[in-house]
């Protein structure tokens, strides 16, 4: 990975027909909003490990990835958000790191909570593969 190839991975944890979404913590200026959860790719990092990585770390659960949601979002310091729905494998999810509220929302429930605006493309392909099972 170069300085050009910054990358965030984030999960569409899907679990009985409802997505995992996940209330920021910190830093300030995103504190409250909502997003999938995630976050950077190591160097030499594979982008699925590090997303098994992050939601064991953020979330304590062993989770699955499953698809890479097509495109890609750009984030501060170039930056780019890339996202796989993910299917939990163990565990129940809680918020130990960078979130402080943890919600599954069915199909009609996703705008009940103010996402951050580079996850809202990723949300809206959740749910419509949410709406197809
Ligand atoms: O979680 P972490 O702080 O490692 O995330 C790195 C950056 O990616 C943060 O700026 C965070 O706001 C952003 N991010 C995002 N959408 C996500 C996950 C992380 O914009 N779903």
């Amino acid at each position: 990975m170069t300085d050009r190839d910054r990358v965030v991975v984030a999960g569409a944890l899907l679990d009985r027909g409802r997505l995992l979404a996940a209330r920021r913590s910190a830093p300030e200026e995103v504190a409250g909003r909502w997003e999938l959860p995630g976050g950077k790719v190591e160097p030499g990092e594979r982008p699925e490990d590090a997303l098994v990585r992050e939601l064991r770390e953020e979330l304590g659960v062993l989770a699955e990835p499953l698809a890479r949601i097509p495109g890609e979002w750009p984030l501060k310091r170039g930056y780019v958000l890339r996202v796989w729905t993910a299917r939990l494998l163990s565990g129940e999810p809680r918020p130990l790191e960078d979130h402080d509220e943890l919600r599954w929302l069915g199909p009609d429930e996703t705008d009940d909570v103010d996402w951050l605006d580079q996850d809202r493309p990723a949300v809206a392909e959740a749910v419509r593969l949410l709406r197809e099972h």
